[in-house]
């Protein structure tokens, strides 16, 4: 007899804390559809759907196997009636009319390039976007004000726009590595975000900086930063903010966390190395190519006794994060890239490594490689 998928499909557990992602998967067709969709809902400052669309895709994305077929999908959670609506019809006709109709109107493809700024969001796209503003390059030329990262974004813009290689991740760790040890003897930086989870390019690279010795990690950023100066086309650097409180303060943690961080853009000098030939003058593009690609770099700091739920908070995906703070509130504890509290015992519970967390939270271990969500 035919084997169906529900031996499968009837264990995925809802929040993606709880299943493994893979990098690779065998549903690309569908979730870029809903991906895209959850996109465009982002630009309507709609979350609760875009998060939605979000969660559809995840759950595809964890799947053994393609979908051929709607009752494939039984069982499934995170799958609503819109989004079975989205993938039936990609399934009988090969595409969605919903999503190829936003693909291409205005709206979507002026709030992606605006939002693509560094240092814009969807706010301040819509606003420009009710004004007539639909590229960066209207900009430009017209009135409206800038703050330091949008001149920096615009600036960059086309730089920016490029993914960041793995290859160039590394060597950039590389120069922070010196930059650190200049600084500060023992001081451990570790390569985090979508490269920790095997990522092969990303839109930015992520370092978490640390030092054995609780405390001496403290104002180390801004000697790093001036040590980095001439490498560094913008950056912004904000001091720790984070006290940890008797009992858990009464907000809900929220994702922005308050290590002492940089959100900076490195100059990057491209090497003419053996595998990249250099422009050979009269070919096309040579003229433009500059020697040096502008690439997003976020350093962040962390005392030692934090690092293990920094290391969790900024490895990603962001979905995984959403799931993981969420798992955490169902069971009567509240997660942060700071600190892990349990509600119901008023204590906070430590650890040292990520395995230690997911243990403190019930969880099963998953690596890096599967917190693709
Ligand atoms: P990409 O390859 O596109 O960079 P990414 O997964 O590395 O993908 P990032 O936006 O760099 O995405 O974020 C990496 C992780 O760091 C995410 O999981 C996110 O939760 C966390 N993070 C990003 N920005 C902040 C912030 N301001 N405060 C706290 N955590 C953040
Ligand atoms: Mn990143
Ligand atoms: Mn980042």
């Amino acid at each position: 007899a035919k084997s169906g998928p529900s031996a499968v499909t009837n264990t995925m557990g809802a929040y993606a804390c709880q299943r493994k992602t893979p990098l690779e998967h065998h549903n690309a067709v569908l979730t870029d559809a809903l991906l895209l969709l959850a996109e465009n809902a982002d630009f309507c400052t709609n979350e609760g759907r875009s998060v939605a669309f979000k969660r559809a895709a995840s759950v595809l994305k964890a799947l053994p196997g393609p979908v051929r077929r709607m009752e494939e999908l039984q069982g499934l959670p995170c799958l609503g009636e819109h989004c079975q609506r989205v993938i039936k019809e990609i399934l009988e006709h090969g595409a969605s009319s919903e999503v190829e109709m936003t693909r291409h109107s205005e709206h979507y493809q002026a709030m992606k390039a605006l939002t693509g700024i560094f240092g814009v969001g969807v706010k301040t796209a819509e606003q420009w976007h009710r004004a007539g503003i639909r590229h960066p390059a209207d900009l430009v030329s017209s009135e409206h004000k800038l703050n330091r990262a949008q001149r920096a974004g615009v600036e960059y813009y086309e730089h920016l726009r490029v993914p960041v290689t793995k290859a160039e991740a590394d060597r950039i760790g590389e120069i922070v590595k010196r930059a650190v040890d200049a600084v500060l003897l023992g001081a451990e930086i570790t390569l985090t975000g979508g490269f920790r989870r095997g990522k092969q390019t990303g839109h930015d690279v992520d370092f978490l900086i640390t030092h054995p010795d609780e405390g001496r990690e403290e104002g180390l950023l801004p000697k790093v930063v001036s040590w980095l100066e001439d490498l560094l086309l913008y950056q912004k650097t904000n001091k720790n903010s984070y006290l940890e409180a008797k009992e858990w303060p009464a907000r809900p943690p929220s994702n922005m966390d308050r290590f002492e961080r940089c959100f900076s853009i490195f100059k990057l000098q491209r090497p003419w190395a053996a595998l990249e030939e250099p422009p050979q003058s009269g070919e096309r593009g040579a003229a433009e190519t500059p020697g040096w690609k502008a690439v997003r770099v976020d350093l962040v700091v962390t005392p030692v006794s934090q690092f293990a739920f920094a290391l969790l908070g900024w490895t990603g995906s962001q979905l995984f994060e959403r799931d993981l703070r969420r798992w955490a509130g169902q069971k009567g504890m509240s997660l942060s890239s700071h600190a892990l509290y349990d509600c119901e015992q008023k204590r906070y519970l430590r650890a040292t490594s990520e395995e230690e967390i997911f243990a403190h939270l019930g969880l099963e271990y998953i690596p890096p490689g599967e917190r693709n969500a």
